[in-house]
């Protein structure tokens, strides 16, 4: 790779977008195409046999051999599966490089390895994929040579979604027709599509690929289990925005190009709070194709880090006691004339239609708080929701300074007269400009606030997909603005309605609104006050999925059946049981062939040596025993946890149902870890470091 890089020359290169099919498309094929990712008319066979045709031909130019539908099945992870372009050997011994309109419309994959949460009977275990195409193919290119991968949607043979994308294209199809309904009743009659845009700001760690190696925690749980603090942590805070080191630099170079061969507009990079924490930020895209380009942007980020020697964690805690990682998932709604619908304007308590855009929002939200929760559930987010550093695990909503005092007259007066104005930042330096201050600071405790023309939901972890968060977002706001669009247009005197509406919603849901700060302890009794839900972790949120008022909401916007969110609820449960199982498996492991055995080793040398000093002579040993003796009580302390730990372990596979399963494993098998990890952490701070079996968080974190 040379060093100079022309970002338009490359940006996209490798993606089949838009001005490559128009320049490669027939004319015809071309506009029917666009007809269909525009207005979502109806594929014509024909029109795919002359699109699959030249989307080879490109991607073979491109050094593509197969093509693989990509889909992103509720691992988290995405799947593909791969088929060569070639067909079988004529007569002659050679082979054609072919590919059909049905072979990019629609693929069969043998689904019976992906959760379906009893969706599909085990007779039937095929699912389909069908083409997205309203998010651009493109060619990968890594070990495995060129590959063509066309996004898709996943499905079983009844139609069930088995896949994060398929609710998330319904919810943007929900949100688009009452959105449309909303600015048509403000009199808007141009717009023809209202889009969710969606900005998702990645946050990661990278380590050193040989230490990682050392830590079987680490290669097998992605976190690590074990592990004291380094007298030095983040308390410094001169890691945040220091200047990114060299290697992370040549890193962080090669990341943006990948990313933006792709497309996936890599834009802001910096570092984050935690040392060997940072963060990667691309440039808002609809909604599904914000979804797609993060998957592809995590992917760039571990493929690239171990050509550099290093490994990328997105675990959403890798380090206990040092800031995790979460994605912030930034949300606005865009008509296709560039109007975003969450733009105040300079004076929002005029904007009556913005008002009443961020008043059902605020509904929404309330109503939803429990479904928003549990769209961030994630075994690993649950290190992270509530500790000092992210959201706490209760929503509420952050206005701002400005809106909220809008808000607070709507709820006194009735109306709004005025809204507070930014005031002049003076630099106090002559050859600096000075600039306005934005009406509102920042609040960086609130697990959804507005920043300024978007709402920022930053629940989200950083290892999982951003399409469940956005599919609720889309759904919720559907139907606020469903419920309030029936009202508006059955009224005489719209002017009156709208008003009456507004100060309805503001005051009916006014509790969910908390600009103050969301990691003091007060606001936990605060919110408990109002009667906000506080889903402390991923097995008390998941019920939310489930209940009448949710399968009403999905159901009625066609997101999801009952069926499915069921299906969904029982995967998490599974997920939750199945990482549990695996983390406690890997500490008995480690405490067993690595720990136990070194602290067996430290503590027979100690003896030895005590013994040597005592035959030289009356010299006192005493520091030496009292060493002696507190590792040995705690090597006794770890065993008998360990023991336990194994117990707890066996009994996971005997609770028979998937909901009662997880809940063991939180109630149970998580806190006898807990018991394990403290003796062991403790010991790391006795033990010689030369004969501690693993690098520390000291190593792994610093020495990047
Ligand atoms: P902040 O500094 O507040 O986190 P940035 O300007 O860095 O905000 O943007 C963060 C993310 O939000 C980026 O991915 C950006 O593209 C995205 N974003 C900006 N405006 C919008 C919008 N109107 N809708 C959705 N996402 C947006
Ligand atoms: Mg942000």
């Amino acid at each position: 790779m040379s060093d100079y890089m022309n970002v338009t020359e490359i940006f996209g290169c490798d993606v089949f977008n838009d001005s490559v099919m128009e320049e490669r498309l027939p004319k015809k094929v071309y506009k029917e195409l666009k007809k269909t990712i525009e207005e979502g008319k109806e594929l014509s066979p024909e029109v795919a046999d002359v699109v699959a045709h030249e989307m080879k031909e490109w991607a073979i130019e491109k050094g593509a051999t197969h093509y693989s539908h990509w889909f992103q099945p509720l691992t988290g992870v995405t799947a593909e599966k791969h088929d060569a372009f070639i067909t079988a050997p004529k007569e002659n011994g050679k082979v054609l490089m072919s590919f059909s309109g049905k072979e990019l419309v629609k693929g069969e994959s043998d689904a019976s390895s992906f959760p379906s949460g009893g969706l599909r009977a085990t007779f039937e275990a095929r699912g389909y994929t069908a083409w997205d195409c309203t998010s651009p193919a493109f060619v990968r290119h890594d070990a495995a040579g060129g590959t063509l991968c066309i996004p898709t949607a996943f499905c079983s043979y009844t139609g069930e979604a088995l896949d994060q994308k398929t609710p998330l294209l319904r919810s943007m199809e929900a949100i688009n027709v009452q959105a449309l309904r909303l600015i048509r009743l403000f009199g808007n009659k141009t717009s023809k599509k209202v889009t969710p845009s969606v900005g998702a700001e990645q946050e990661y760690f990278l380590v050193d690929k040989e230490k990682w190696l050392q830590r079987k925690d680490l290669t097998y749980t992605g976190r690590t289990l074990f592990g004291a603090m380094p007298p030095k942590g983040q308390e410094m805070d001169d890691h945040y925005l220091g200047t990114i080191r060299q290697r992370i630099s040549a890193y962080m170079k090669e990341v943006n190009e990948e990313c933006w061969k792709l497309g996936v507009t890599a834009k802001t990079q910096h570092n984050e709070v935690a040392p060997a924490q940072h963060e990667l930020a691309p440039i808002y895209a609809p909604a599904n194709i914000a979804a797609d380009h993060n998957q592809i942007m995590m992917r760039i980020l571990k493929k690239v880090a171990s050509r550099h020697g290093m490994r990328c964690l997105l675990h959403e805690k890798p380090f206990a006691g040092v800031n995790g990682s979460g994605k912030h998932n930034n949300w606005s709604l865009t008509t296709d004339d560039g109007i975003n619908l969450l733009e105040p304007g300079k004076t929002p308590h005029e904007n009556i239609q913005f008002l009443l855009v961020l008043t059902c929002i605020l509904k929404a939200v309330d109503t939803h708080a429990d479904l928003l929760r549990e769209s961030a559930a994630d075994v690993g987010n649950d290190h992270r929701l509530g500790g000092n550093e992210a959201p706490p695990a209760v929503i509420s909503v952050f206005l701002g300074e400005q809106l909220g005092d809008v808000m607070d007259q709507l709820i006194s007066t009735g109306t709004a007269t005025h809204s507070k104005k930014g005031t002049i930042l003076e630099t106090g330096v002559k050859t600096l400009p000075d600039f306005m201050k934005d009406a509102t600071d920042r609040n960086r405790t609130s697990p959804f606030a507005f920043t300024g023309n978007k709402f920022e939901f930053r629940m989200v972890g950083s290892r999982d997909s951003i399409s469940e968060c956005n599919v609720v977002l889309n759904t919720i706001a559907a139907e606020a603005f469903k419920e309030a669009c029936d009202r508006l247009e059955a009224a005489d005197d719209f002017d009156m309605a709208v008003h009456d509406l507004i100060k309805e919603y503001a005051i009916d849901h006014q509790r969910i609104v908390f600009n103050g700060n969301g990691y003091a302890p007060e606001w936990a009794e605060e919110a408990e006050r109002r009667g906000l839900p506080n889903l402390p972790s991923m097995v008390d949120a998941i019920p939310a999925l489930t209940t009448p008022k949710a399968v009403k909401l999905f159901e009625t916007f066609h997101v999801f059946t009952e069926t499915e969110l069921q299906s969904r609820a029982e995967i998490q449960y599974e997920i939750y049981a199945k990482a549990i199982n695996i983390e406690a498996k890997t500490m008995i492991d480690i405490a067993t062939k690595q720990i136990i055995p070194a602290v067996i080793k430290y503590t027979t040398v100690l003896a030895e040596s005590i013994n040597a000093v005592k035959a030289a002579g009356p010299i006192d040993v005493s520091v030496q025993m009292e060493l002696l003796e507190k590792c040995s009580e705690l090597l006794k302390k770890t065993s008998s946890a360990m023991n336990e730990l194994a117990k707890a372990v066996a009994e996971i596979p005997q609770v028979p149902e998937g909901r009662e399963r997880a809940v063991y494993c939180k109630d149970t098998v998580t806190k006898i870890m807990e018991e394990l990890r403290k003796p062991v952490d403790e010991l790391e701070m006795l033990v010689d470091k030369e004969m501690w079996p693993m690098p520390s968080y000291g190593d792994l974190i610093f020495e990047v």
